[in-house]
């Protein structure tokens, strides 16, 4: 097993940076936006963007969190088979803290989902789907951390942290200090 790091704190910073100002110049601003991060480490990606989107506008932006149900999260082989899978991440639960208003509805938002690795799109496709279930947003845009490519389904991402020309067996893992006490991430090919 090989382990090689391909984005150190500094360069994960700086791509969490950019990703703030590519999303404050593409919306022009940041009205009507709502970033939620999809458990567990896309949480604190969307945490990290609305912390520095303070920093550079002054405004706070509201944010949430959406659980799907992880079975995409472990790459190995548990048994089950792959429509199980999917049925699975069917389930989920969306959580949104109140903007300035008080409304936690995402009616009419603009929303930046955030998830930390890329891969089929599986994940995304039922994130979207959780999100249609609760209300009609007025678009959905996409941000990673990296994206390894090997889609599934027609889904690419509006930001990209690093993308990450991985093969079907070598696996990305991300460090991010809340979670793991450390920022990094790692390509692992075995
Ligand atoms: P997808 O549904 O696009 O196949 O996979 C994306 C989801 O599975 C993301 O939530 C991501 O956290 C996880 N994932 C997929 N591939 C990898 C990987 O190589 N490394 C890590 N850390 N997570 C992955
Ligand atoms: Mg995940």
């Amino acid at each position: 097993t090989e382990k090689n790091v391909i984005m150190d704190e500094t360069a994960i910073r700086r791509a969490l940076s950019r990703i703030a100002h590519e999303i404050l110049e593409k919306n022009k601003g940041i009205e009507n936006c709502l970033l939620i991060g999809i458990r567990t480490r896309g949480v604190y990606l969307a945490q990290r963007i609305a912390e520095r989107i303070k920093e550079i506008e002054g405004i706070d932006i509201p944010y949430g969190e959406l659980d799907i149900t992880h079975y995409r999260d472990d790459r190995e082989e548990d048994g089950s088979s792959r429509e199980a899978k999917d049925q699975a991440m069917n389930k989920s639960t969306l959580t949104i803290t109140s903007d300035s208003t008080g409304s936690t509805s995402i009616h009419d938002k603009k929303v930046i989902l955030f998830d930390d690795v890329l891969y089929t799109g599986r994940t995304i496709r039922a994130a979207m789907d959780a999100l249609m279930d609760c209300g009609r947003p007025r678009m959905i845009q996409l941000a990673v951390l990296a994206d390894r490519g090997h889609r599934e389904l027609p889904i690419r991402p509006d930001y990209i942290g690093k993308n990450v020309p991985t093969s079907r067996h070598e696996q990305i893992e991300v460090a991010l200090t809340e979670y793991d006490g450390k920022d990094e991430v790692y390509i692992i090919s075995n």
